[in-house]
């Protein structure tokens, strides 16, 4: 299509950058994946042990190829999503090269540069940017936090409950990852978990459906499913409701260097502290460019950056598209995503000038 190395360069390998290729294939564009990661799976590889996902598999596909249902497991596991995501890149043998990171993305004629750590560049037309949120955990700071002599983890490397057995535990954060690594932990340790506002969970018959069918809605403007909470009560946070242990109280005022001061003024001594406090897209690759915000979003309209628009964005969250951060979400924004690549591709050579 033009004289850079690509049309189409997507950074980031994992479900969002897989579900773009198909369509970019799709498309007729020449593209490469160039991913991080040391394996397929992208996040996946690194969430918790224990992790099932909200939805059946039928609801957890990317296009072409459906997730297979398993035998016994309505919500696959992580390692089947692990398996899924690998073998879907070899079913279609996409051009992936891994691990291999990004370090910086550069304006050059006509085209964009894309500059590995280990020094090589390439070229190409356009970008897509799939790299997630996993590996920009967000924690919130608290009065006296770098005194506190406990551990301090992000749910990001939170692996299984075994190293806080026994252990006094804050798991903070009122989303589906504290709830359930505060139901998995609850059994063994001495876990209080704290949020912002009372935790509203989903109905048991509800399941990550909804959020993507109100993540839809939200788009489109309209309101959504109503009266739904939006915590998924996956069997771990339906035992720990029915055994009566599913409670959490609002944040403390501070740390002490063994624990934390509650509002009331009570001390309680912590040995640990579990962040489930969310992610920030990761975007440190696109700084030279000039759009990346203070929070690490970049403004965009149908996910083509303004202040760029040689960048595209797929994944990180419905900014991008509805529910693009899930799997069934980064299908259907990608197969909006490649069509308006190719026809921004396509007019630009119409309008470029005749040498
Ligand atoms: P990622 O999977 O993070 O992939 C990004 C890739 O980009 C990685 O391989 C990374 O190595 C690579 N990368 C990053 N930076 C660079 C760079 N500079 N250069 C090159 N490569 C780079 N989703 C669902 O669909 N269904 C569910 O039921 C579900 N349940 C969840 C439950 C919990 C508790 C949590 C925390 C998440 C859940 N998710 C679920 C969401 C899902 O885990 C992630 O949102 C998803 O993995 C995001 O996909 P992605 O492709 O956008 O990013």
């Amino acid at each position: 299509m033009n004289a850079t190395d690509y049309d189409v360069i997507v950074i980031g390998g994992g479900q969002a950058g897989l579900a773009t290729a198909y369509y970019l294939r799709r498309a007729g564009l020449s593209f490469v994946i160039l991913d991080a990661g040391e394996a397929a799976g992208g996040a996946w590889v690194h969430t918790w042990d224990s992790l099932h996902l909200f939805s059946p598999a039928a609801f957890s596909s990317l296009p072409g190829w459906p997730m297979p249902a398993g035998d016994s497991d309505a919500f696959p596991t992580r390692d089947a999503v692990i398996d899924y995501l690998t073998r879907y890149e070899q079913r279609y043998g996409f051009a992936i090269e891994r691990p291999c990171v990004v370090e910086a993305v550069e304006p050059v004629m006509d085209g964009l540069q894309v500059r590995l750590t280990t020094g090589r560049r390439l070229t190409t037309s356009a970008v897509v940017s799939a790299t997630g949120t996993w590996s920009a955990p967000f924690v919130p700071t608290y009065p006296g936090q770098d005194q506190f002599r406990g551990i301090q983890l992000h749910s990001a490397f939170y692996q299984s409950p075994e190293p806080f057995r026994d252990k006094r535990v804050l798991v903070i954060g009122g989303g589906n990852s504290g709830a359930q690594i505060f139901a998995e932990l609850a059994p063994v340790a001495a876990a209080t978990w704290v949020t912002l506002q009372e935790p509203v969970f989903l109905p048991d018959d509800v399941d990550g459906r909804v959020l993507f069918e109100r993540a839809s809605a939200r788009v489109r403007g309209e309101d959504g499913p109503a009266g739904f909470g939006d915590i998924v009560m996956v069997p771990p946070v339906k035992a720990a409701r029915d055994r009566g242990i599913l409670h959490a109280v609002r944040p403390f005022e501070r740390f002490t260097p063994d624990g934390v001061i509650w509002p009331d003024g009570t001390a309680s001594p912590v040995g640990a502290v579990i962040w489930c406090t969310g992610f920030r897209p990761e975007t440190a690759h696109l700084q030279l460019l000039g759009c990346v915000e203070s929070d690490g979003r970049i403004e965009v309209v149908d996910q083509r950056a303004v202040a760029q628009p040689r960048l595209w964005l797929a994944g990180y969250g419905n900014w991008t598209g509805a529910a693009s951060a899930t799997l069934i979400g980064a299908g259907r924004t990608a197969r909006e995503l490649a069509p308006r690549i190719s026809d921004a591709l396509v007019s630009e050579i119409r309008h470029a000038p005749v040498a």
